[in-house]
């Protein structure tokens, strides 16, 4: 299998390259032609549990990755590390489904692939000798997942930015607190794009041949890389394989998913699914009041030249959603050309416009849909009155999404996709009717909220409280390269 650029066909390489390069040399994504021959037809997941489906998936989408090394990494990420058996249970909401992707050792959804990649990486580099440099633009979430998953890895460091200021107490503490001899953590000031954006750009930049000549490559595990992708892809053959056994579905019904979008990764997962041979039906990607995704699915143009809003859905305040290319390249049936023109348009203009035949197509897939924070709130609310299921906000904008649309007679499955103890204060407002006081820090909401629901918090939130902050750097965009070759000087 073939990997190379959704912007530009030569230059290929395997699946391992692909995975430790991270992004191509030209700014494209790593994306293979041979997606729709991977088949994982449903009746081949009768008698498979979460695990055996992940190795299915593995040895599809990443060919040059021995069945050992992939069924020992499976064992590692995902033996024992996650709060359910299941891994990612399926649950009822109503007449809706939620797809539970939050028990993992973070408490986000991200944890299913940031505990997978370390694998991938470690079983590509072994008895290399080369290390590998992990930088990663965070806007809450991956930060604190990717921290965990490559704590300690040998020959593995991991530098995380973040946007001071514009993640929840609780998210930064959890990336404030991190252990692990490399580890680096840093604040940026910006928003979640200015770190994102500068990232990339250290990616293109002398620094990183600067490192490679120490024996240093940089590489990402933000969701443009395939090994974050790769295992995202289980938790829809997964999801349909539940639904099956609860008699929801018969093998080859169309389900539908409703994903909270932000980067785009974990929707595109669920399409890459569908060309696989999953009967996914619809994908709806639900947006906050950013959602330029939801104007680029109504009318063909995208367009980020808008104000940034700060939303109640942090991970969801993106106004470029990268992973949106891969999309675009497997829907206008491989056309690097034009991907490269509108990424060139998005670079230069902030804006690109694809054509009607090529919106039909798109649309003939995914649906969208929104919501603001007051809708998300009372979608919080709703979940717990009348459903007494307690969910987080970014579960809550999709699940107002999903049941806003006209029925089609499927199962929809709302992916759930944080713990709402990773967001008590807005939760509790939710739930509560009303806000809790201003001088309340994230420990004594999560106490209200534990006491308002009668749920406990999960113990790796709760554990929060007693650990000693060891990072405390804040930077501009301009200093972030100088903290990534300092951080990649130390050992690791
Ligand atoms: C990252 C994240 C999302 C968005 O996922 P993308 O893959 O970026 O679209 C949604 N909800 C939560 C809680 C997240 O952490």
């Amino acid at each position: 299998m073939i990997y190379h650029s959704t912007r530009c066909r030569g230059g290929g390489v395997s699946a391992r390259e692909a995975l430790l390069k991270g992004l191509c040399a030209d700014g494209g994504l790593f994306v293979c032609d041979a997606l729709d021959a991977c088949r994982l037809e449903p009746a081949d997941l009768q008698g498979l549990d979460y695990r055996g489906t992940a190795l299915r998936v593995f040895s599809l989408l990443l060919d040059d990755f021995s069945e050992k090394e992939l069924s020992e990494g499976i064992a590692r990420a995902y033996g024992g590390t996650f709060v359910s058996e299941a891994v990612t249970p399926v649950t009822p909401i109503g007449d809706e489904w939620l797809l539970e992707l939050y028990h993992g050792p973070t408490s986000a959804f991200k944890d299913v692939a940031l505990c997978m990649l370390p694998q991938f990486m470690s079983a590509a580099l072994a008895g290399s000798g080369r290390r590998v440099m992990i930088v990663t633009a965070t806007s809450g979430d991956t930060g604190k997942a990717a921290l965990n998953g490559f704590m300690n890895v040998p020959g593995v460091g991991i530098t995380v930015f973040f946007p001071h200021g514009k993640v929840s107490d609780i998210q930064y503490l959890q990336m404030a607190t991190q252990e692990g001899s490399n580890v680096n953590v840093s604040a940026v000031e910006g928003n979640f794009d200015d770190v994102q954006s500068t990232v990339k750009y250290i990616f293109a930049s002398p620094l990183k041949a600067e490192l490679e000549a120490s024996g240093v490559s940089l590489s990402s595990a933000n969701s443009i890389n395939i090994g974050r992708l790769v295992p995202q892809v289980t938790y829809y053959f997964d999801a349909y394989r539940q639904l099956m056994e609860r008699g929801a579905v018969k093998a080859g019904d169309p389900v539908d998913f409703c994903v909270p979008t932000g980067n785009f990764g974990d929707v595109l997962a669920g399409y890459y699914a569908r060309r696989m041979g999953l009967p996914v039906g619809r994908l709806i990607v639900a947006s906050n009041a950013n959602n330029v995704l939801t104007d680029f699915l109504t009318t063909g143009v995208y367009d980020r030249n808008r104000s940034f809003i700060k939303t109640i859905t942090p991970s969801m305040d993106i106004l470029i959603s990268s992973n949106l290319e891969r999309m675009l390249y497997y829907t206008s049936g491989g056309n690097t050309e034009l991907i490269a023109s509108l990424m060139k348009d998005l670079a230069e203009k902030g804006r690109f416009e694809v054509s009607g035949d090529m919106l039909d197509e798109i649309r003939s897939v995914f649906e969208c849909g929104w919501a603001n924070d007051e809708e998300t709130k009372a979608a919080i609310r709703e979940a717990w009155q009348k459903d007494g299921r307690l969910i987080d906000p970014h579960t809550a904008v999709a699940l107002k999404v999903a049941r806003e649309r006209e029925k089609t007679g499927a199962p929809v499955v709302v992916l759930s996709t944080a713990s709402p103890f990773k967001f008590c204060r807005d939760v509790c407002e939710a739930v509560a009717g009303r806000a809790p006081d201003a001088d309340w820090n994230g420990f004594r909401c999560m106490d209200e909220l534990a006491r308002l629901t009668g749920i406990e918090p999960p113990e790796a939130l709760d554990g929060l409280r007693s650990k000693p902050v060891l990072h405390e750097s804040v930077v501009t965009p301009e200093g972030m390269a100088d903290f990534v070759r300092a951080a990649a000087q130390r050992d690791f």
